[in-house]
């Protein structure tokens, strides 16, 4: 059996209570027809209760954008997998690129991050991607690498096989400039040769999503590659017709 779909939102720093309940009631009622594929919306911590609220019961899963590498403690600011499980959170973002960018955060950091989600049975959306110089300077294969080596080296191969992972181009970020299908779909055949050496059933199975400029006019060009199984969406996470046809795109 080939892999589910999987498409995940990635509000990013936008919302309000106004806006998100309109635009959660059109994408539970614009996706309800939605056959094996997964749809996430993460959402701005201030709005996790709001998007559990109405959410819980729909075929629609929520889940953080970022979370603590820490369960509890004095971390001013924090917020930890524990408090987002509270919240029903299923799923996280973890090494987004903005995160990696611009609040500095490492390798490491990202795979301790990845850890503390599991630990509370969360599932991290585990972002990997080079950035325009790393790509040009024919990096990019060494840079992925080394994003989830990382993460197997702190968690294992049978963790990371209980990830979903993003392959997220950082030039092709909030830029409207798509990685082309063929482009997108050499990453992720590298990513899974990657994930083979360890294991070739979790290489297989494992769901790998492409993120970086996907909207409803592009999305089914490179859901249709044999190796992305779905897309992590920004900008058009917040358009409820955009996102809900990119859901349907998805679609096997
Ligand atoms: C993202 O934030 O992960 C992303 C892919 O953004 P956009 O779709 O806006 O490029």
């Amino acid at each position: 059996m080939g892999r589910a779909g999987f498409v995940a939102g990635n509000w990013k720093m936008h919302g309000s209570l106004v806006r998100n309940q309109e635009l959660l009631d059109a994408v539970v009622s614009g996706t309800r027809s939605l056959q094996n594929v997964s749809c996430v919306v993460c959402v701005p911590y201030p709005y996790i209760a709001q998007t559990q609220s109405v959410l819980e019961g729909s075929h629609v899963l929520w889940g953080g954008q970022n979370v603590s590498q820490y369960h509890h403690g004095a971390y001013t600011g924090e917020v930890s997998a524990d408090m987002l499980a509270d919240l029903g959170c299923q799923y996280v973002i973890v090494g987004h690129s903005e995160r990696r960018t611009l609040f500095g955060e490492g390798n490491q950091v990202v795979a301790e991050k990845f850890r503390a989600a599991q630990e509370c049975s969360i599932t991290p959306i585990l972002c990997v991607g080079e950035t325009l110089a790393q790509r040009e300077s024919d990096e990019t294969e060494q840079v992925i690498a080394m994003q989830l080596d990382a993460v197997i080296d702190l968690a294992g191969i049978e963790a990371l096989g209980q990830s979903v992972i993003a392959y997220e181009p950082v030039w092709a970020i909030g830029t409207g400039k798509t990685a082309t299908p063929q482009q997108a779909q050499d990453v992720h055949k590298f990513i899974r040769s990657r994930i083979a050496v360890h294991s070739g059933g979790i290489a297989e199975n494992i769901q790998i999503l492409y993120g970086g400029s996907v909207k409803a006019d592009n999305a089914r060009e490179l859901f249709t590659m044999p190796d992305i199984d779905g897309g992590l969406i920004g900008g058009a996470s917040l358009i409820a017709v955009e996102f809900i046809s990119i859901c349907l795109a998805a679609q096997n």
